[in-house]
């Protein structure tokens, strides 16, 4: 190394032109001890200093520091002991600090050279301006960034020897990382963000912040998050920041995401709901004229029932006018419905027939949901069709019976005038040849006037029941009581010879066919008393209640349910029958005993049936052999 040597007046010009003050300050002893240093004195000092200090080097040099620090303020900072210190040990000392009467920063550097000190004062006012402009800076950002409420944080990209990215470090956090993390800032900066964040390598989040510093182009996403004490949905985005870094901010937006999805979710569930009904669904939303008049309407929602009516999806109808898909709705009277529901908020329940194209039976349900007019419709052509075709079959049952009734009105009417005749000229041939027939002859006569005997019963009981079938045009109010007392006027005799008990109850007075009911009546006490045992007393109870359609439900249609009835029994003790022939007795001819022993011709409970009918009641039986029947006449109240 080449020692430079340099000459005094080079060394004085390079001091003179820093800007820098520089004092060389050399000791004072003590008089009676020259070791002891007192003082020191200025034995150098350059040009910036004397400008600085406002005057001549010449009046500075050669005065005692302690002089000058308290007569210039440039002094300020100086310290006697300071530089004895400096002076005694050798060592530099270096202070900074803010010179008040000026305003200004100072660094001061002391060093002890050859045999005395040197001082250099620099102003650094403006580096340290600079200095706590940078922290005030920093110090924003810091709280700026703590304000967020997102997470944010930057991170430097680390590299191996192939250039490749294998990690980050942390370069920034807020305090949502904090939290997120459970780590402090400091704790962060420097450190390994895959030994923090392992999951990010196997999830995905690494590559796309390599990738995000590898090409410059930011992300934007929702990521879901799990490991590491996290677990959630976070929406975040990063972009590249310098040259290798980046910058990430996030939002936790689990909660939020969970409730999209839960909406989500019963928005399907509605989905699949409405879509699988049966039933077509589908919203309309108004269409309006410049005067704000509901010329039309468009499809909104539209399920797939409606999509599969019209053959159409239901993307494709949804937003199409109704008048596109359905012309007719304009003219028959549905537009005007949908329109008064829309302006009046009137709900619409009824049956439609539309034919259209169609030929189909709807109903309808039209109600106002919000701006919108929500229809459905269920199609029950087959079900209308099928009543029609009942209808027409009833119409048809009743013509047919009609013609069975007039037969048989015909029918007895005419053949009692043969009968009669029949009779009379059997009695006339009997009386004549009485006195030359042989036994056998009278026996076989016998049966021709038995035989003509229940015939003519029984056309008098066809006759009674073709009386029945056709009602009188006026009911009247009768009173039961009365029917009962006549008809067991009528049966005098057989209860005498049975040695009967009748035991009648109240019995109401009901809107009716008079001669009807006492027929019912008649027939039903007259059975009591002739199905009766041979060797016990016939008991017949007659009574009646009032009963809820409920109570009966088995016996009447479930419209009637609550309906209110009066409940009529006849029972007696007498022989009975089997439960199981119960029904068919009340069909014509029906017959369970012999007519040997139970005279009749199997006509009365039609009658019965057909009365009870004819006031829109039923009827019934219950039995047990060798116990006795109750019969049952349910009559509307
Ligand atoms: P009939 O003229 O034979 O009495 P009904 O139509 O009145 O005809 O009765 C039909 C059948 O029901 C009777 O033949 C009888 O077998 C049975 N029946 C009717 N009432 C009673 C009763 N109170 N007890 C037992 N059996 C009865």
């Amino acid at each position: 190394m080449t020692t430079l040597n340099l000459n005094t007046n080079v060394v004085l010009s390079l001091l003179d032109n820093q800007p820098d003050s520089v004092f060389y300050f050399v000791p004072v002893y003590a008089a009676d001890n020259n070791k002891e240093i007192v003082d020191f004195k200025l034995a150098y000092c350059n040009k910036h200093a004397a400008l600085m200090a406002n005057v001549s080097t010449e009046t500075l040099i050669g005065q005692n520091v302690l002089t000058l620090i308290n007569s210039n303020n440039l002094f300020y900072g100086i310290k006697l002991d300071e530089l004895s210190q400096v002076y005694q040990t050798e060592k530099p000392f270096e202070a900074s600090f803010l010179n008040p009467a000026l305003n200004k920063h100072f660094q001061l550097w002391c060093t002890r050279v050859e045999e005395g000190v040197l001082t250099i004062t620099r102003n650094t006012t403006n580096e340290v301006k600079v200095q706590e402009e940078q922290q005030r800076q920093v110090e924003l950002t810091d709280s700026i960034l703590d304000a967020s409420i997102n997470g944010v944080l930057a991170l430097e990209a680390v590299r191996n020897e192939n250039n490749e990215i294998v990690d980050f470090e942390f370069v920034k956090a807020n305090d949502k990382v904090e939290l997120l993390l459970g780590k402090k800032e400091k704790e962060l900066i420097g450190k390994s963000y895959l030994s923090m964040l392992a999951p990010s390598k196997e999830n995905g989040m690494f590559d796309l912040k390599a990738g995000v510093v590898e090409t410059g182009v930011p992300v934007r996403m929702e990521f879901y998050y799990k490991g590491v004490g996290i677990d959630g949905w976070f929406d975040i985005s990063i972009s590249k920041l310098g040259k290798s870094g980046v910058v990430e901010t996030f939002t936790d937006i689990t909660e939020r995401k969970l409730d999209k999805d839960r909406l989500e979710q019963s928005a399907q569930r509605f989905e699949t709901v409405v879509n699988t009904s049966k039933a077509g669904m589908f919203t309309l939303i108004p269409v309006k004229d410049e005067k704000g008049e509901v010329i039309d309407f468009r499809f909104g929602i539209v399920n797939q029932a409606v999509a599969t009516y019209i053959g159409q999806t239901a993307e494709v109808l949804m937003g199409s006018l109704g008048s596109t898909y359905f012309p007719a709705y304009m003219t028959n009277g549905l537009f005007t419905i949908y329109k008064d529901c829309y302006l009046h908020n009137k709900p619409y329940n009824f049956d439609f027939h539309y034919e259209d194209g169609y030929d189909v039976f709807f109903q309808i349900d039209v109600t106002k949901m919000g701006d919108e007019v929500l229809v459905t419709f269920t199609d029950h052509t087959v079900m209308k069709r099928l009543q029609r075709e009942l209808e027409m079959k009833i119409i048809e049952l009743g013509r047919s019976n009609a013609n069975l009734e007039e037969f048989a009105n015909a029918a007895s009417h005419d053949m009692k005038e043969p009968l009669r005749k029949i009779r009379t000229f059997a009695d006339r041939l009997k009386r004549s040849l009485n006195p030359k027939m042989d036994e056998t002859e009278k026996s076989l006569f016998h049966r021709i006037e038995l035989s003509t005997e229940r015939m003519q019963l029984l056309l008098d009981d066809l006759l009674e029941f073709s009386h029945v079938s056709e009602r009188p045009l006026e009911t009247e109010l009768v009173d039961l009581n009365e029917k009962v007392k006549k008809v067991l006027t009528d049966l005098e005799l057989p209860i005498e010879e049975k040695h009967a008990t009748i035991i009648a109850e109240a019995l109401p007075t009901i809107n009716g066919y008079r001669r009807q009911l006492q027929q019912l009546f008649q027939n039903l006490i007259g059975n009591a008393l002739k199905y009766s045992k041979a060797d016990v007393a016939p008991e017949v109870i007659i009574r009646s209640r009032i009963v809820n359609g409920t109570e009966v439900q088995d016996k009447i249609p479930v419209e009637l349910n609550d309906k209110t009835f009066y409940l009529i029994e006849v029972s007696d003790n007498g022989i009975g029958f089997e439960q199981q022939y119960a029904e068919q007795i009340f069909d014509m001819f029906q017959r369970l005993h012999g007519k040997m022993e139970y005279s009749g011709t199997g006509v009365g409970l039609a009658i019965a049936r057909k009365v009870v009918e004819n006031h829109n009641g039923f009827i019934w039986a219950t039995s047990q052999p060798g116990i006795g029947s109750t019969f049952y006449v349910l009559l509307p109240a």
